[in-house]
C-alpha cells in the first residue's frame, strides 16, 4: 500500500475562493497544461467552515468543486462523470464502506480528513491502496493545495496514459488488419481467390509433416484442357470468368479441411490433408471432372471445358512438396498425353513408363542429329490399270538400333519434345534424294509422285516453306513430283498460318493430300478454302468394306464428294482383294496397301519398281 501521511497541524491564511455546494463548478483556469479543465473535484462530508478553507485553499487550482454531506450525495455525482479527487471527511461521516466498496468510484483516488489525534494505519486499513494520503486537522492550506495539485496532476497523467494506452491500442488494432489484408495479398490469387502458389507450399508443407492424422496425403493436380483455346477465342476476360467460375466449382466439391489453389494459368491444386482412403480421392477426381465439365454460361455465352487431373499420394512418393509435385505431374502429363479429360494416379509404373520415354527422347535427339534413320516407300496404285502412279514415304526407326519403335510412337514424341522440324527435314531431304536417283536413272517416269508426310507442327512453321524450297532447289527437282500429306488436325490450330502456308507449298508446285481423311475435323468447309488435291480415306472405312454396309456407304459417298469437289481419291489400308473390287467399281482413283505391297526399304523398293516394268 502506497501512501503519503501528513500532518498538517497549523491552518495558514490564503485567498478566499467559492465553492458550490452540491452541483459544483470551476474555480479558476490555472495551470490547464497539467490538469485539464474538465478535472472534479468532491468534498464529502465537511463543515461549512471546512468547505470554505478548503475553498480558498485551493483557488489557484482549475478544478471544478462539488461538496457533498453524504456518502449517496457523492456516489451520485460520481456517477456523472470521472472525479479525480474526493477529499472525505472521516470525522463527520459514520461510515465510508458504501464508497470505498463502490464501482461509481472508478479510480478515484480518496484523501482521508481527520482529526488530529486520529490513528493513520486505522484510517487507511482496509482501503486498499484506494484512499492514497490522509490529512489532519486543522488543515494547512498550503499543503492542502500543494497536496491536491499533486494529486489532479497524478490523475490527469493517468487519464494521458489511459487515452495513449487506447490509441495505442488502436493503432495495433489497425496494423493488426493491414497485415492481415496483406497476408491475404500475399497467401491468395487475385483473380479467384483461391490460396496461391505460396500458401499452397505451406499448407502442403505443413500436412506431409504431420503424422497425427492418421491418414495419408493427397495432391490432386487439375489442369484445364486446351484452355488456350478459350483465351484466344473469346477472349481473356472471359477466360477469367471461367477460371473464376472453375475455381468455385472446385471449392464447391472439395471439403472443408482441403485447400484449393490456384498455381497459375488453368492449373489447379487440391491437398487433402487427412485422406483415409484412395478411394477418397479418385471419388473427388470424379467429382471435379463432372462438375468442370457441366456448361459455364459467361456473357450470354453457354461454354464447355474438360479438364485432366494428376495425383500423387504421400504414400506412393517419398514425401517431400518436390516429390509430391513431381509425381502428381508426371500423372497428369500422362493423362494428357492421352488425349486428356481423364485422371491419373502416380504410380512407379508410370515412373517407369516416364523413365523409357526419356530414354526414348534421348535416343530419337541422337538418331536426328545423325540422320540414322531409314525411309521405306509403299507403292500407289492407279485403280484403273493397276500402274504404280507413285509411292509414300515412311519413316523408320533404324533397324541395327536396340530400341524398335514404330512411326506412330516416336513422331508424336519428337513434336512434343521439339525434334520434329529437324526430323522433317531429313525426311524430305532423303525422300528428295531418291527420288531424283529413280528419275534420273529412268526407274519412274514423269508423272510419278512420291508423297511425303508433314507434321502440323512443321505447318505452322513460318520457316518451312523456305527450308522446303532450299531443300528442292539443291536437288534441282521440279516440285510437282512432291506430294504432302497433312492430317485434317492441322486446320484446328491457327487455320490462317497453315492456310497460308500451303497455299506458298501448293503454288509451287506440290500436291497437297488430306490424310486419314474422315477421322478427324468435323467441319469440312475448310475443303474448299485450302489447297486441296487429294483425299485419303482411312483405312478404317476400307477394313469394313464387305463387312459393315455404313462404312461402305461412307467410302461411296466420300468419293462422290471429292469429284464432285474436283478431287482425287486414295483408298489406304486395301488388304484385301473384296476391297479393291469395291473400291475400283465404286471409282475410286488409286489404292495403298498391304495388298500391293508393305512399306519396303529402299532397296526392295527399287526392285519393286524394276519388276513392274
Ligand atoms: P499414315 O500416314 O496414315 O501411314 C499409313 C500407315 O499405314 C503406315 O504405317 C503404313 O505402313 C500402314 N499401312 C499401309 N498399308 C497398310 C495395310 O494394308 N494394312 C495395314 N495394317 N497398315 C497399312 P506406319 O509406317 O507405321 O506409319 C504410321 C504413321 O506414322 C503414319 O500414318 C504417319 O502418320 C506417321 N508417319 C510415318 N512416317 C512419317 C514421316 O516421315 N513424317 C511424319 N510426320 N509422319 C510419319
Ligand atoms: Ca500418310
Ligand atoms: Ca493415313
Amino acid at each position: 500500500m502506497i501512501y503519503w501521511a501528513t500532518l498538517v497541524t497549523n491552518s495558514q491564511q490564503t485567498p478566499q475562493p467559492r465553492v458550490e455546494s452540491g452541483a459544483g463548478r470551476l474555480l479558476a483556469p490555472h495551470r490547464e497544461r497539467c490538469k485539464p479543465a474538465a478535472q472534479r473535484l468532491l468534498l464529502l462530508g465537511h463543515s461549512e467552515a471546512d468547505v470554505t478553507a478548503v475553498e480558498r485553499a485551493l483557488q489557484g487550482l482549475a478544478v471544478t468543486v462539488a461538496s457533498c454531506h453524504s456518502v449517496q450525495q457523492a456516489l451520485a455525482q460520481l456517477r456523472q462523470g470521472p472525479v479525480s479527487l474526493i477529499l472525505a471527511d472521516t470525522d463527520q461521516l459514520a461510515s465510508l464502506d458504501s464508497l470505498r466498496h463502490s464501482r461509481d468510484r472508478h479510480h478515484s483516488p480518496v484523501v482521508l480528513i481527520a482529526a488530529a489525534d486520529r490513528d493513520i494505519d486505522q484510517l487507511l486499513a482496509g482501503w486498499d491502496g484506494a484512499a492514497v494520503d490522509c490529512l489532519f486537522k486543522p488543515l494547512n492550506p498550503v499543503l492542502l493545495a500543494a497536496k491536491v495539485e499533486l494529486f489532479l496532476t497524478l490523475e490527469a497523467r493517468c487519464r494521458e496514459l489511459e487515452a495513449a494506452h487506447s490509441l495505442l491500442d488502436q493503432r495495433q488494432l489497425q496494423q493488426r488488419e493491414v497485415e492481415q489484408r496483406l497476408l491475404r495479398l500475399t497467401e491468395h490469387d487475385a483473380l479467384t481467390g483461391l490460396a496461391n502458389r505460396i500458401k499452397f507450399r505451406d499448407f502442403l508443407t505443413a500436412a506431409l509433416h504431420d503424422t497425427d492424422s492418421g491418414g495419408d496425403v493427397a495432391l490432386l493436380l487439375i489442369d484445364i484442357d486446351n484452355f488456350k483455346d478459350i483465351n484466344d477465342v473469346l477472349g481473356p476476360d472471359i477466360g477469367d470468368s471461367v477460371l473464376t467460375e472453375i475455381a468455385s466449382r472446385i471449392c464447391t466439391e472439395s471439403s472443408a479441411g482441403d485447400l484449393v489453389a490456384r498455381l497459375c494459368g488453368d492449373e489447379f491444386a487440391v491437398v487433402l490433408p487427412a485422406l483415409q482412403s484412395a478411394t477418397g480421392v479418385a471419388v473427388l477426381a470424379a467429382r471435379i471432372s463432372d462438375c468442370i465439365s457441366r456448361s459455364i454460361s459467361v456473357a450470354g455465352r453457354d461454354t464447355r471445358v474438360t479438364c485432366s487431373m494428376g495425383i500423387s499420394t504421400r504414400a506412393d512418393t517419398r514425401g517431400s512438396v518436390e516429390d509430391m509435385l513431381k509425381a502428381a505431374s508426371l500423372a497428369l502429363k500422362r493423362v494428357k498425353a492421352e488425349g486428356g479429360d481423364n485422371h491419373c494416379f502416380y504410380s512407379e509404373k508410370l515412373e517407369q513408363h516416364n523413365l523409357q520415354r526419356l530414354e526414348i527422347e534421348r535416343r530419337l535427339r541422337e538418331l536426328v542429329a545423325s540422320g540414322h534413320f531409314e525411309l521405306h516407300f509403299q507403292p500407289l496404285i492407279d485403280s484403273g490399270d493397276g500402274a504404280i502412279i507413285g509411292a509414300e514415304a515412311l519413316i523408320r526407326w533404324p533397324a541395327d538400333d536396340a530400341m524398335t519403335l514404330g512411326p506412330d510412337v516416336f513422331i508424336p514424341i519428337a513434336e512434343s519434345c521439339g525434334q520434329i522440324k529437324a526430323l522433317g527435314e531429313w525426311v524430305l531431304n532423303s525422300a528428295v534424294a531418291s527420288l531424283k536417283n529413280w528419275l534420273d536413272s529412268g526407274l519412274v517416269g514423269d508423272s510419278f509422285k512420291l508423297a511425303v508426310n508433314i507434321s502440323t507442327l512443321q505447318l505452322m512453321d513460318q520457316q518451312f516453306h523456305s527450308s522446303v524450297k532450299r531443300i528442292i532447289d539443291r536437288c534441282q527437282l521440279p516440285c510437282s513430283y512432291l506430294e504432302f500429306e497433312i492430317t485434317e488436325s492441322a486446320i484446328m490450330y491457327e487455320p490462317s498460318r497453315v492456310i497460308q502456308n500451303l497455299n506458298k507449298l501448293h503454288g509451287l508446285g506440290i500436291t497437297i493430300a488430306i490424310d486419314d481423311f474422315g477421322t478427324g475435323y468435323s467441319s469440312l468447309s475448310y475443303l474448299t478454302r485450302m489447297p486441296v488435291d487429294i483425299l485419303k480415306i482411312d483405312k478404317c472405312f476400307i477394313d469394313g468394306i464387305g463387312l459393315i454396309t455404313e462404312n461402305e456407304a461412307v467410302v461411296r459417298a466420300v468419293v462422290a464428294m471429292a469429284h464432285n469437289l474436283d478431287l482425287a481419291l486414295v483408298a489406304e489400308g486395301v488388304e484385301k482383294d473384296t476391297q479393291r473390287r469395291f473400291l475400283i467399281d465404286n471409282h475410286c482413283d488409286y489404292l495403298q496397301g498391304y495388298l500391293f505391297s508393305k512399306p519396303l526399304p529402299e532397296p526392295a523398293f527399287v526392285e519393286y519398281l524394276r519388276q513392274s516394268h
